[in-house]
């Protein structure tokens, strides 16, 4: 294992708890991923003592010397060295009670830190001291586990996770990431213990997902929450999305498997979160919208609308973020059905409106929705992608030609108040719109002569004269 120790930081480790004779580990996350070959800048160092007095010996002998910043109630310690954060802690042993993820935390032996540990891949630990240097410690047989690629709790998974609910989204998250399976007793374990994740705060769920999100095929990690329950737990509305219903033999797709599709797609081409997030909440709405048509069949209509409505709700709940991020989805989830009825019938003034509606995003909405041809039949997706292509082109177009995106309608309210001599009311708000629709379809240039001489004209008809 010493070829995963290049780094000089852990000679300088090692001398200091070999002078010291104090047994010292590297363990966890560092380890793990040192095998995996996925290079890691945390490193957490475990001793037989006290870590904030080591690590105030390791920053002595560094240079430059780093800061120490610690916590004494935890008993840990961290230093930021170059590009690498290194934390020391005393080896603990970890019980709990029933009602908290709060443990009861004591000084332990190496052994009784890695049974505190969530996975037996994250239980490995390296020694550091000269005479048994780069010595794996692996009680739980992580290395076979890694190599199996199983994600599997070191103790009995019932005890795990009823310690530490917060486990089972870390499971699935690693599963994900890593593209690991769960051992059949941990998941079953999962299953039975789904409810409890209700313990563990809003922001640590999130943290969690928002991972399985960033990951390369993050539909493994929602197909898991799905199947053991938590997904039922911690986001209901998308856990709604499955199932399929059947009318007189005619049936819908399944708006699940269909979401996760699309969010995989869209994780093929962007590592934008937002936009995977838009993925996940395109269709949000459609469960509650579901209708059967006659003469029609299966009908969601409004779904872009009450999706979009929904948003704001969703991000609260789950702790993301209310601002521009919310924002953004909430734009994409009300806008995705507009490229594809643009594709139908490409006109300048539906291209001008997409334009002004979608801003800066629509490259962004334009990937989303291309990800949502979800087809079995190669010829539809084909077709549907070709269409998209067109408005793609007609998009540059009129860009180039009427600089849309950013437009902003060169008469303000200010101006018709003041023309008019009106206070703000709904005239004010009718002659805006009016002169921004004309400006859409082509009826006048964008420019302020022809949009005032429009407003003189609209609000005579309303019966306004300037003052
Ligand atoms: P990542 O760096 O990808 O977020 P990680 O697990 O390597 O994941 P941390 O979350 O910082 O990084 O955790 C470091 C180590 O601490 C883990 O490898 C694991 O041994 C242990 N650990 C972290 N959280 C828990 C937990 N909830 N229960 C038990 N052990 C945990």
């Amino acid at each position: 294992m010493i070829n995963h120790l290049t780094n000089p930081v852990f000679k300088t480790i090692s001398e200091i708890v070999t002078e010291a004779s104090t047994p010292a580990f590297v363990i966890g996350g560092f380890v793990r991923d040192a095998i995996l070959g996925r290079p890691s800048k945390d490193i957490d160092i475990v001793v037989l003592g006290s870590g904030i007095d080591l690590a105030k010996k390791v920053a002595e002998h560094l240079s430059p010397k780093p800061t120490v910043s610690y916590f004494k109630n935890f008993g840990t310690a961290m230093i930021k060295y170059r590009d690498l954060e290194i934390e020391f802690v005393g080896a603990r042993k970890e019980s709990y009670r029933r009602d908290s993820r709060k443990p009861i935390v004591e000084d332990g032996t190496l052994d009784d830190d890695q049974k505190r540990r969530d996975f037996t891949i994250n239980a490995l630990a390296i020694q550091l001291n000269r005479e048994n240097y780069g010595k794996l410690i692996d009680p739980f047989n992580g290395i076979q586990d890694m190599e199996s690629k199983i994600i599997r709790t070191p103790l009995e998974p019932d005890t795990t996770f009823s310690d530490d609910p917060l486990r089972m989204m870390r499971a699935i998250r690693f599963a994900t990431q890593l593209n690991f399976k769960i051992e059949e007793d941990t998941l079953k374990s999962i299953k039975r213990n789904a409810a409890r994740i209700s313990i563990v705060s809003a922001e640590r769920i999130i943290d969690e997902v928002n991972k399985m999100v960033m990951s390369p095929k993050p539909s493994i990690g929602f197909m898991l929450l799905h199947t053991t329950g938590l997904l039922n737990e911690i986001f209901p509305e998308m856990d709604r999305l499955k199932g399929v219903d059947s009318h007189n033999g005619l049936k819908h797709k399944d708006n699940f498997y269909h979401t996760l599709q699309v969010l995989d797609n869209v994780a093929e081409r962007s590592d934008n979160l937002w936009l995977r997030w838009a993925a996940i909440l395109h269709d949000i709405a459609k469960p509650q919208t579901k209708k059967f048509v006659k003469g029609i069949g299966w009908s969601f209509h409004a779904h872009e609308f009450i999706g979009a409505k929904m948003v704001p709700g969703i991000f609260k709940r789950l702790k993301l973020p209310l601002n521009t991020e919310m924002k953004y989805v909430r734009k994409l989830v009300q806008l995705h059905l507009r490229p594809q009825a643009l594709a139908k019938e490409v006109t300048d003034s539906a291209v001008r409106r997409l334009l002004f509606d979608a801003g800066d995003d629509v490259d962004d909405l334009m990937l989303l929705c291309e990800a949502d041809i979800t087809s079995k039949n190669e010829d539809r997706v084909r077709k549907h992608l070709s269409n998209f292509e067109k408005v793609r082109e007609k998009l540059k177009e009129i860009e180039e030609k009427d600089q849309i995106r950013n437009f902003k309608p060169p008469i303000s309210g200010e101006l018709i108040m003041e023309t008019f001599g009106l206070t703000p009311s709904k005239p004010v708000g009718e002659i805006k719109d009016y002169i921004k629709d004309a400006i859409l379809d082509g009826i006048i240039g964008n420019n302020y002569e022809e949009a005032y001489e429009l407003m003189i004209k609209r609000a005579k008809e309303l019966g306004y004269d300037p003052v």
